[in-house]
Order: C-alpha cells, then structure tokens, then sequence
C-alpha cells in the first residue's frame, strides 16, 4: 500500500427525515444563497423542506443551474455572492448543482482582477479561500457531496474541465434516500454508472497490496450491481435506495482511493464527448470504460482477472478469456441499467474523433492513466474501438 494523508471533513446527516438536522448546520447569523438546478426540488417539495428547516435565517436564492453546470450561468451567482456579501451556500440538487456551486464559492473569493475561468485552468491549485457550502443531495452518483472536486463546462469554447481545491468540500450533506424517488430511470442508471465508474478508476489499475482498499472496492461495485437494477424496478424501496446512495458516497470520497494508484482516463475522455455532444455524463462512461479496457488489458491484467472473479466470479478459461468475460459483464450490467455502451448508439461515427482528440490535446490530457501510457494515440484508439 502506498502512502497517504487523508481527510474527510464532511459531516453526513444520513436517512429519511435528515432535513430536521440542517439548521444547526449553518451558523445563526449566516447570509445564506441556496442554489438549485433546473426546477426537480420545486416539483419535489425538496426546496419547499429546505426553506422549512432555515426559517428565520437569512436567505436569497439562485435557480437555474443546468447539467453540467456552465460558466456562464455560474458567474451570475458569482455577482450575487459578491453583491450580496453571501457568508454560506446551500447547493440543492444533484451534482451538478453541487458542482456549480462549488465554484461559485471559489470564484466569489478569488482576486477580482483574475478571470474566474482560471480556477480551471489551475486545475483548482491557485484558490487560497471558498465561501463555507454543504448541500442536500438528490442524486447519488457524483460523490461531489463528500469530495473536493468539481466539474465545469463553458459553452462558449466546448471545454469541460475540473478543479479540485480542500477550501470548496462541503462541510455537511443531507442525505436522504427519499430524496432519490422521484428520480427518472435514466438518472437512476447515470448515478449506478457513474459510482461504478468511480471505484473502479481507483481499483481496476495494478496491484499495491492495498488489500483493504480493493475490498471496500468490491463491496461497492457488488452492492451497486445487486441493488442498481432493484432500484429501477422498484423506485420506493427504502433500503435499496439508501444502499445505492451510501454507496455513491463512499465510492467517491476518498477512503477507496487512499494509497492505491488511480486512473481516471475514462472520466477525461467522457469530458470531452459531454462537451462536445451533449451526453449525460455518466453515459460517456459506460462507452468509453470496456473499450478502455481492452485497449490497457496487458497493463492492468492483475487487476481486470481479480475483479472478474471477485465481482462476477469469472474463474474458468485462459487469462485472455476471463478478462474478455469481465469486460463483456461489466458492458451487459451498463446495458441492463439502461446505458448504451457505444458511440454508434448515440449516432455518433469515426468522423466525430479528430475534434475531441484536439479537445483532449488543448486540455493538456496527453499522458493519461496510472501509467500515464495513455497517449492521445491510444485515446484515438479508445474512441475508435467504441464506435
Ligand atoms: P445532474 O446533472 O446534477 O442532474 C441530472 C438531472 O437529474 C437534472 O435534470 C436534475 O433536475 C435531475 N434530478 C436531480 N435530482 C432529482 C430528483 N430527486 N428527482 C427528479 N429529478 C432529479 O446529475 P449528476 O449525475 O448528479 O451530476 C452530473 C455532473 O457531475 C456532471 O457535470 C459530471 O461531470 C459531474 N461529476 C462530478 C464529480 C465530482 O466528484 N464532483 C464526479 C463525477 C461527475 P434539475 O436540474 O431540475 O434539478
Ligand atoms: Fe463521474
């Protein structure tokens, strides 16, 4: 195991009825700006609960937060922020209000003089201070609740970059499985995707005897493969859907990737398809992931036999027959949670690579992996295969 330097500030307020834990949460005299996406927590009652629980607090509210949040919508909470001397925000929503509004913590903080579109350009490394956020989830998938990640588009160029930075990590998340049922099946399939995709980045790489890891990997990878489909057929089971929330948590926070390589090649080039044509993120995960896997099958041979058997137990035939049958697994549970595993599904063809092998190029994303071996030759290579 390698080393590592671990924290995780997050506090959880966790099951139904979580909401009622809020309001110690933020400070008595805080200026707070809830932030929402595109109307769901009005429809929901969600927004309706959180107001509930501040009553008495002083509040101004942001809508309007898209999937994949973009720049351009974001710095008109950043002028909020500012004008309104905002102490503390709220993000409601799924990821990508969470996401949002992290940079929005960020960008209303950093040097005026400086185009908050550096954050990304920084990768996050330049933010020396965020207004303080927490969030109320309603979407397990991204883990942004309980990490210090974010990703941010700009429609304006076609960029979809992240940043990382400890200052914008939520200090709490309410979740609350309840939450999750108004969820419609394809993002109840983005989330499940999305978490999978998550622990294996971090798990699915080379061996480290990070023992302990892989098995809390495989804990969640099992737990999402049993409950992800329980939770598309039957949308109010409360125990399945607090499995797969915890589990979209904990696949992302941290504790699995703490002292084992990390690849994360398969988020970077779904960056650039969500970019470039509107996919849900997670649907540019379960396309780009078993071509990946083919493409680095020598690489990470060790870890792609383990999983197949640890996960689906795949024990008979020649190395290069297991880890055939784990890639193929893991494409049919993507296509049985209802996510396409093509390009092709999504008319997209081989015309559609040179620009997003440009995209990658701009973006700096040229020794991908935890190798770093994934040149943009085998990212051509790796789009190709997914047609
Ligand atoms: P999302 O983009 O936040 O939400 C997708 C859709 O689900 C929205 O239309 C939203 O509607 C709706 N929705 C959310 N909760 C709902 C509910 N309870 N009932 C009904 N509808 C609901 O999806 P996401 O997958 O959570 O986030 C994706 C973003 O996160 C991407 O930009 C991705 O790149 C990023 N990401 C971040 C991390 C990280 O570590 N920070 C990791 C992976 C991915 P409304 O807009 O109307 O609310
Ligand atoms: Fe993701």
């Amino acid at each position: 195991m390698n080393n590592f330097n671990l924290h995780t500030p997050t506090r959880i307020l966790f099951g139904q009825g979580a909401i009622s834990d809020l309001r110690a949460q933020i400070p008595a005299d805080a200026r707070v700006l809830i932030t929402w996406g595109g109307g769901s927590v009005k429809s929901t009652g969600v927004l309706d609960q959180v107001f509930s629980a501040l009553d008495g607090l002083e509040v101004l509210e942001f809508g309007g937060i898209e999937p994949n949040p973009s720049y351009e919508t974001l710095m008109k909470a950043v002028d909020i922020a500012r004008r309104e001397q905002v102490t503390f925000l709220l993000a409601v929503g799924g990821g990508s209000v969470l996401d949002g509004t992290k940079f929005i913590a960020a960008a209303a903080h950093y040097p005026q003089d400086i185009d908050p579109w550096n954050i990304l350009e920084t990768s996050g490394s330049e933010i020396n201070s965020a207004i303080p956020m927490g969030s109320v989830l309603t979407l397990p998938a991204t883990g942004s609740e309980s990490n210090k990640g974010a990703v941010i588009s700009r429609r304006a160029t076609g960029d979809k970059q992240a940043f990382h930075s400890p200052f914008v990590q939520p200090l709490f998340a309410v979740l609350d499985p309840v939450y999750t049922y108004t969820l419609p099946p394809r993002q109840v399939a983005n989330g499940v995707v999305d978490a999978f995709v998550h622990t294996v980045e971090q798990y699915v790489t080379y061996p480290v005897n990070g023992k302990i890891q892989d098995r809390f990997a495989e804990g969640i990878l099992l737990t999402l493969i049993e409950d992800g489909p329980k939770a598309l057929r039957d949308p109010e089971n409360y125990d399945v859907r607090a499995n797969v929330m915890w589990a979209a948590t904990q696949a992302l926070n941290g504790l699995i990737g703490a002292g084992v390589p990390q690849d994360w090649a398969t988020h970077m080039l779904g960056h650039e398809l969500t970019a470039m044509h509107g996919l849900d993120h997670a649907q540019t995960l379960a396309i780009v992931l078993p071509a990946l896997w083919n493409e680095k099958r020598d690489t990470k041979r060790e870890k792609l036999l383990q999983y197949g058997e640890r996960v689906w137990g795949i024990t008979s035939g020649s190395e290069e027959e297991r880890i055939d049958a784990a890639i193929a697994a893991t494409r049919n549970f993507f296509e049985q949670m209802g996510a396409p595993t093509s390009l092709s599904a999504y008319n997209l063809d081989g015309s559609s690579i040179p620009a997003l092998i440009a995209k990658l190029e701009e973006h700096g994303m040229t020794a991908l992996g935890e190798h770093k071996d994934i040149t943009l030759d085998v990212s051509r290579r790796i789009y190709e295969a997914a047609i």
